[in-house]
């Protein structure tokens, strides 16, 4: 693609070094623009002085920062999360929902939960080119305690969206992996220890019961099927046991997982936040172990959240569009309802009532929701405009996670939320395996189909 402007019509592009702790190599970026360049680190200040790259990229860096700029202000939503219920049958201690509706909130009704995907359906319709299905994923408290109304909603909307169900995996018995992968819904699971000790830590039911053994029946169940995934809460109580974790993933054949750091909107959350430190470093020990697995066995554990960074950085529009980017996916890419049929930016926002952007049944349904202050308050929040995202390098793909954290935590949209160094982190050592031609092992097969180069001055 070529850019449509002429060259020097647009205000010149200011180009920033970055040490991504790499023995040979440096990054020069565009911090406005996600455009990158990997150069000999004995050469950056003659690079950055010096007008070659600067000439190069000076003809696509509009082209650069028009896509980026549609990608971050102009989407419409393509997905929805559905909470078919409020309850769960499980006490988890970061949990983003209060527990009062968990311990004792309601289901919706499946007539309620049909009406409205009816409602939806008409609405992507309205939006997306033909042809073209949006997702709907089932999502928390614990979507399987409402198994009726959500099964009967699979089979009425099959020909209407992609289907996922995110469950913590307890109640996946024979029958309903049957019916869920009969009709190819993906299916993510939650574990977070190798062992019942530590999965008991963090995740266990109102009667302190322990479910690992239960989570690993389901995978068993699981085990061959396409499209399915395992999510672990990286907190105080798990962190020294991810690379355990992901030798067992990998045993067990899940073909991708999700190493994320616990989300700090609630204070059940912060009380098993880890370090910065402490997570950068068994993060990257479970990503280097993934990559001796694949070495070994010639099949990968893909590290989703990992992978999203790495295609941010490699294809800024292919990634799909959650947390990794400012503003995030909420209320932009997808939005969430909850079980009493109000719309939320993202689920991680249904126990702030602040958040509420109204009744999806009601008049101005998804529409009035897009519009109103309470996801304009997330959709408008912009890491180039607050400090410290704003002097940033990598700010395009760290994206600031997340602005109900941001919120809870440190008390606005216009500030960081928790793991600044860690997301940091996580950049440089993405780009570190750029460098050394190892990115495509950490990836799923053929995430560049479809993909476009814009812009490369090595070839
Ligand atoms: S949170 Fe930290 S790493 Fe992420 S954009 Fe802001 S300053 Fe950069
Ligand atoms: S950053 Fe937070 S609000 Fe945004 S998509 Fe991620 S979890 Fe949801």
């Amino acid at each position: 693609m070529s850019a449509s402007s002429p060259a020097g019509t647009f205000p010149d592009p200011t180009l920033a070094s970055l040490d991504i702790g790499h023995p040979v190599y440096a990054a020069i970026l565009d911090p406005d623009t996600a455009f990158w360049a990997l150069v000999d680190k004995t050469r950056v200040a003659d690079t950055l002085a010096g007008s070659m790259l600067r000439d190069a990229y000076r003809q696509h860096a509009e082209a650069c920062r028009r896509e980026l700029h549609a990608l971050r202000f102009e989407l419409k939503p393509s997905g929805v999360y559905l909470n078919p219920t409020e309850r769960c049958n499980l006490n988890c201690r970061y949990c983003y929902l209060p527990e009062m509706q968990r311990r004792s909130g309601g289901h919706m009704s499946a007539d309620e939960l049909l009406a409205s995907l009816s409602r939806l359906r008409d609405y992507f319709r309205s939006i997306m080119p033909e042809g073209s299905k949006p997702r709907a994923i089932f999502h928390g408290a614990e979507p399987l305690m409402n198994r009726d109304a959500v099964f009967a909603a699979i089979d009425a909307f099959a020909d209407d969206f992609i289907f996922g169900l995110q469950s913590n995996g307890t109640l996946l018995d024979d029958g309903a992996v049957s019916f869920l992968t009969a009709r190819n819904v993906s299916i993510g699971l939650s574990l977070d220890g190798p062992s019942a000790g530590i999965t008991d830590a963090t995740r266990r039911t109102w009667s302190s019961r322990s479910v690992h053994d239960r989570v690993l029946a389901a995978m068993d169940r699981l085990r061959g099927y396409g499209s399915w995934s395992v999510i672990t809460t990286c907190t105080t109580e798990n962190l020294p046991y991810l690379t355990a974790m992901v030798e067992l993933f990998h045993a067990r054949e899940v073909p991708t997982c999700m190493l994320n750091a616990v989300r700090c909107t609630l204070p059940g959350a912060r009380a098993v936040r880890p370090d910065d430190g402490a997570m950068t470093r068994a993060f990257f020990a479970a990503l280097d172990r993934t990559h001796e697995l694949y070495r070994d066995s010639g099949r990968k554990l893909v590290v989703a959240n990992f992978a999203n960074i790495l295609i941010a950085i490699l294809a800024p529009t292919a990634r799909r569009l959650m947390c990794d980017i400012s503003p995030c996916g909420a209320g932009r890419a997808f939005v969430a309802l909850s079980a009493d049929g109000n719309l939320y930016p993202c689920s991680e926002f249904i126990g702030l009532p602040r958040f509420n952007g109204g009744q999806l049944l009601a008049d101005g349904g998804i529409d009035a929701a897009l519009t109103s202050d309470a996801f304009r308050s997330v959709t408008g929040r912009n890491v180039d405009a607050f400090s410290p995202c704003d002097e940033c390098a990598i700010r395009q793909f760290c994206g600031s996670p997340c602005p109900a954290e941001a919120h809870e935590l440190n008390g606005g949209m216009g500030g960081t939320g928790a793991f600044c160094t860690f997301y940091r982190e996580q950049v440089n050592y993405a780009l570190r395996l750029i460098a050394d031609g190892k990115a495509n092992d950490y990836l799923w097969s053929g995430w560049d189909d479809g993909t476009e180069t814009l812009f490369d001055l090595a070839h």
